[in-house]
């Protein structure tokens, strides 16, 4: 039996956070695979995503490509949500995964902030009996999760061009695509 993460997330864009998350899942040995699933119709947002699913789906392929070797075989990107219409549940998500990994046990990997609305997720009493959820402290979140000296970046600050940590093939995909212009 395997331990398969699923790291969800907008990824508008990805960012050098979230590869440090990555690369702590395995550093600290709590899973043994990681599927990335940027997500199509992101829920309890107060705004749509400025790039488009296959532009966040590519820049997820892109950063993973520059994961050292040990961990980048270890993790895949998943377009199962940017290619389904509608809303993204993670329930949704889960079961389908299930169907591909039927021996594993699946957990769920968050950061503390969307953990702190885990009671609005759709069916959450069925999602927390399926999976069990890694809690990921970021800063201004502390407290809640597993601490694993989380960067201070979000995919906001990169956006309103506050930030720049990103990968550098990601950081040329967004000015090749003009993805955050006009903010
Ligand atoms: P935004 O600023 O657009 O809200 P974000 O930077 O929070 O975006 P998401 O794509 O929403 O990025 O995040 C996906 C997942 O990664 C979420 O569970 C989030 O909590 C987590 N996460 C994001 N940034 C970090 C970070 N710097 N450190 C640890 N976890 C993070």
């Amino acid at each position: 039996m395997s331990r398969v993460g699923i790291y969800g997330g907008t990824f508008d864009p990805i960012h050098l956070g979230h590869l440090h998350v990555i690369t702590q899942l395995f550093e600290k040995d709590l899973i043994d695979q990681l599927v990335v699933i940027p997500a199509g119709q992101p829920l309890l947002r107060d705004f749509q995503p400025r790039a488009t699913g296959q532009q966040r789906f590519t820049m997820c392929e892109l950063a993973v490509t520059t994961l050292p070797e040990s961990i980048r075989a270890k993790v895949s990107v998943n377009p199962i949500e940017i290619l389904r219409d509608g809303p993204s549940y993670a329930i949704d998500t889960v079961v389908a995964l299930q169907a591909s990994f039927p021996n594993d046990q699946i957990f769920l990997v968050i950061g503390a902030d969307a953990f702190e609305k885990i009671n609005q997720w759709h069916r959450i009493d069925d999602l927390e009996k399926m999976v069990q959820i890694i809690c990921i402290n970021r800063p201004g979140y502390k407290g809640l999760g597993i601490d694993i000296n989380a960067l201070d970046v979000s995919a906001t600050s990169i956006r309103e061009g506050r930030n720049s940590q990103v990968p550098e093939k990601v950081g040329a995909f967004i000015r090749e695509n003009g993805l955050y212009d006009n903010q």
